[in-house]
């Protein structure tokens, strides 16, 4: 009897003697009606794997980033064109469950692709049984691969964690942030300071310190970044908490000048895993999608999906003429599902509406960041005119106050909220309503190209992207390994 473990190794083992694969096997050209390719033929096919999450992307938000893209720059947006071009690729639904809960939250999400398994919303790669789950970043380090992690959220924040920690609560970020550097996750771009810092951290370690000593390169701006070309290993932190959101850092210089945008730290990124000679695995998180989401804000919610599609560009530029990288691009769950509502008799008032968030000038975080505790009606209007250019009635301004003195009454009374309630106020201008502000069930979109894209079915569950990159990478002999 041979044991599923040693048949695995031993299958990954004959893919690395084999020969080179034919380029047609690789290439992820097979017709749609040719017999369809297992994970098992394409063993090790793909050297390199990026996965590309947007985070609380509902299916609005994707149209919505898509339709600014077109109105205001005159493009398309790279992963809508993807579905436009003659590129091979694969699209389809998954089902992003939770073991407790069919509405996953975002370390969940992340640990069923980066485990392989369902867990509890709330932890990080950690069992129903209580016990840590192996991450995929440390299979694929101990296979002799790379490991990179990109977001603009706190880099201990749910996502990037699910793909390199384990942890009973995505809270205990401080030992998160300790995990990667024992896990040794040879690139950490993102923000989380407080993480880091000995100043900040609740048990005064310098993880700074621990991080250079061990060789890495510590960057915190993104002139330092931009300079540096070390092949070194490399932990850049450039903000205390989460990034910008780009509607504010397109408008405060000091943020422009020195935090770099997704797509430009996904450069750099991958301008650094690609010389690593066995291949590399890159998680890729737009992360504040979710939040703006969870704020019902219009403008930080499609300028930062526009970010993340910039991102997606600078990949599609990697992988142009090379046929060894799989890429996922997709997101974890749907969050507040918003959309344009139509406006006017024939619906014709809706995009001049819309037009009006290119005028936005900072995200609602920011105004919810101006207001005094007990503003005045003019007040309101004020902050509100500075940061979006709206002129909101006296009558609008008065929900808000009362939304914050916990006063104001809606029927669904999660919509009674300041956040929820100022989204509403400017939903009258810019056509732009939510559904709610918290994560929904809705299946989600995903998208994939490369090697072992061909694999997918056109309705997926969360778990499967996990065999795919471990088979396809041709490093599931780690992945049984203790
Ligand atoms: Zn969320």
């Amino acid at each position: 009897m041979i044991s599923r473990k040693d048949f695995l190794k031993k299958g990954a083992l004959s893919a690395l003697t084999l020969p080179v694969l034919s380029p047609a096997l690789i290439s992820g050209k097979t017709s749609k009606t040719s017999t369809r390719k297992t994970r098992k033929d394409l063993q090790g096919a793909a050297k390199n794997v990026i996965f590309l999450v947007a985070d609380g992307m509902s299916i609005g938000t994707l149209s919505m980033g898509n339709l600014m893209n077109q109105r205001q720059f005159d493009r398309t947006s790279h992963w809508i064109q993807l579905y436009n071009s003659e590129r091979t690729y694969h699209r389809g639904l998954m089902d992003m469950a939770a073991a407790d809960s069919f509405i996953t939250d975002s370390s969940a999400a992340a640990s069923s692709w980066g485990c392989g398994q369902r867990i509890n919303n709330g932890g990080v790669n950690w069992s129903v049984n209580n016990e840590p789950l192996r991450p995929i970043t440390h299979i694929f380090r101990d296979a002799g691969k790379a490991t990179g992690l990109v977001t603009t959220t706190r880099i201990t924040h749910a996502t990037p964690a699910g793909f390199a920690a384990a942890a009973p609560s995505r809270n205990l970020e401080d030992e998160i942030a300790a995990q990667y550097f024992e896990a040794g996750i040879d690139l950490l771009m993102g923000g989380g300071d407080r993480h880091f810092n000995p100043d900040k951290r609740r048990d005064g370690r310098d993880l700074y310190g621990d991080f250079g000593k061990a060789g890495y390169t510590i960057l915190k701006d993104k002139a330092s970044m931009m300079a540096d070309k070390t092949p070194r290993k490399v932990l850049g932190i450039f903000t205390d908490s989460h990034l910008p959101y780009t509607v504010d850092q397109n408008t405060v210089p000091q943020l422009r000048d020195n935090v770099p945008t997704l797509a430009e730290m996904t450069k750099s990124a991958l301008d650094r895993l690609d010389q690593h000679p066995d291949g590399f695995i890159l998680q890729v998180e737009g992360g504040r999608v979710d939040h703006a989401a969870h704020g019902n804000d219009p403008s930080g919610l499609v300028y930062d999906m526009i970010a993340f599609d910039d991102a997606i560009g600078v990949v599609f530029e990697y992988i142009e003429n090379r046929e060894d990288t799989l890429v996922i691009i997709t997101t974890d769950h749907s969050n507040a599902n918003p959309g344009v509502n139509g406006a006017g008799l024939t619906y014709t008032d809706a995009p001049m509406m819309f037009d009006q968030l290119q005028k936005f000038r900072h995200s609602n975080e920011w105004i919810q960041e101006q207001l005094p505790k007990e503003p005045t009606k003019q007040q309101v209007k004020e902050i509100i005119e500075q940061a979006t250019r709206l002129q909101i009635t006296d009558d609008e301004a008065k929900m808000l106050i009362d939304s914050m003195k916990g006063e104001f009454i809606t029927p669904y009374r999660a919509e009674r909220t300041p956040s929820a309630v100022l989204g509403a106020i400017q939903a009258n201008y810019v056509s732009i309503n939510w559904l709610g502000g918290v994560h929904t069930s809705d299946y989600v979109e995903l998208a994939a190209l490369g090697p072992g894209s061909e694999t997918l079915t056109s309705f997926t569950r969360n778990t499967e992207l996990f065999d795919i990159m471990v088979d396809v990478a041709g490093v599931r002999a780690y992945a049984e390994a203790s």
